[in-house]
C-alpha cells in the first residue's frame, strides 16, 4: 500500500518536473521569438524613415566645387573606417538626454562660450574677411575646426562599427582655396564658350563666394557612402535613398552635426538641397533641431532655429 503510494507518488512528481521542463523550454522558446520580433521592427522602422518629399532643388549647386574637388577619383578607395582610427580617442561627450517636448515660447539665452558654433554663414553672411581657424584632422587628410573634429571623429567611428560605411568627400578649404576654385571653374566655362562675363555669373550661381562656405568656417562634411563614387560621377539626391543617409539623419546629432540644407529651404539657405552636406552646431542645439524634425517632420535651418530658439540678448 504503502509502496504502492510511494510509487503513484514518484509518478506524479515525474509528470510534474516533466511539465515544469515543457514550461521552461516553451519559456526560452517564447523569449527568442520575442526578441527575434522586437529586432525585426527596429529595422523595420529604421528602413522606414522617411526623410520629406522629392522634389528638384531651386538654385543651382554652390558647392559643387566641392564635387570636382572629391571626384578625381584620388578618394575614392579609401574606406573611413580605415582612415580615422589612427586619430586617437574621441572625447568622452554625453549625449543630451531626453527632453520635454521643443517649446519655441522658451527661449535659449545665447552663450558665446558654449554656442562657439551657433551662427550662419551663407550669400548673405560670409565670415570676416580675417577668418582663421585652427583645424584637425577627421579623415585622412579632411579636417574641421579642431573644436569639433573630435565630435566628427567619434561619429564616423561609431558609424564604422555599426557596420555604415561612410565617406567625407569633403571637409574644410580656406577661402583662398574657395577662390581658386571658383577662379578655375570660371576658366572651364570659358574654355567651353562662355564670355568672361556669362562664365562669371554662371560659375557663381554653382560655386559660393569665398568666405560665404559652411566649408571655409571648418564647421561642415561633405559625407557619403564609402562606395558613392564607384556608382556615382557628381554628388546628387540620390545619395538619400543610401541606408548611410537614413543613419546620418538618425545619428548626426548625437555628435552635435546636422543637415544643413534640407529639402524645402533652398530659398531659405540660398542652397540646393544637400543630402550630404552635415554642419556642426553642438550637441544642445542639434538636439533641439533633431526633435522639432522628430515631432514635426521638419528639419530647421540654422537661422530658423536661431529666430525660433535663441535669445541673442
Ligand atoms: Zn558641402
Amino acid at each position: 500500500m504503502s509502496a504502492r503510494k510511494s510509487k503513484k507518488k514518484n509518478n506524479s512528481s515525474t509528470a510534474y518536473l516533466g511539465f515544469l521542463s515543457v514550461l521552461a523550454v516553451g519559456i526560452v522558446i517564447l523569449l527568442v521569438l520575442m526578441a527575434a520580433i522586437g529586432s525585426c521592427r527596429g529595422s523595420d522602422s529604421e528602413g522606414e524613415e522617411n526623410i520629406g518629399t522629392p522634389s528638384g532643388g531651386v538654385t543651382k549647386e554652390p558647392e559643387s566645387v566641392t564635387v570636382s574637388e572629391s571626384t578625381a577619383g584620388t578618394d575614392s578607395g579609401a574606406g573611413i573606417s580605415g582612415n580615422i582610427l589612427g586619430f586617437g580617442t574621441p572625447p568622452n561627450f554625453s549625449v543630451p538626454e531626453e527632453t520635454a517636448p521643443v517649446n519655441a515660447e522658451v527661449k535659449i539665452p545665447y552663450n558665446a562660450e558654449e554656442d562657439w558654433a551657433l551662427y550662419v554663414i551663407g550669400n548673405d553672411n560670409p565670415l570676416p574677411d580675417d577668418f582663421t581657424v585652427e583645424t584637425k584632422a577627421v579623415s585622412g587628410e579632411r579636417t574641421l575646426d579642431s573644436r569639433c573634429a573630435d565630435y566628427a571623429i567619434k561619429m564616423l567611428n561609431d558609424a564604422a562599427a555599426q557596420g555604415v560605411g561612410l565617406f567625407v568627400t569633403s571637409s574644410y578649404r580656406s577661402a583662398e582655396k574657395q577662390a581658386q576654385n571658383l577662379e578655375s571653374y570660371i576658366n572651364t566655362l570659358i574654355s567651353q564658350g562662355y564670355s568672361q562675363e556669362e562664365a562669371k555669373i554662371q560659375a557663381e550661381k554653382e560655386i559660393a563666394l569665398p568666405g560665404h562656405s559652411e566649408h571655409n568656417a571648418g564647421l561642415a562634411l561633405d559625407i557619403v557612402s564609402s562606395d558613392y563614387w564607384s556608382t556615382h560621377s557628381d554628388l546628387d539626391e540620390s545619395f538619400e535613398k543610401l541606408p548611410q543617409f537614413d543613419w546620418l539623419i538618425d545619428n548626426c546629432w548625437k555628435y552635435g552635426f546636422i543637415l544643413s540644407y534640407p529639402k524645402g529651404k533652398e530659398e531659405i539657405t540660398g542652397f540646393i538641397y544637400e543630402p550630404w552636406h552635415y554642419r556642426f552646431v553642438g550637441l544642445k542645439h542639434a538636439e533641439k533641431i533633431h526633435k522639432v524634425y522628430e515631432e514635426t517632420g521638419e528639419f530647421l535651418t540654422v537661422n530658423e532655429y536661431i529666430e525660433r530658439f535663441i535669445d541673442m540678448g
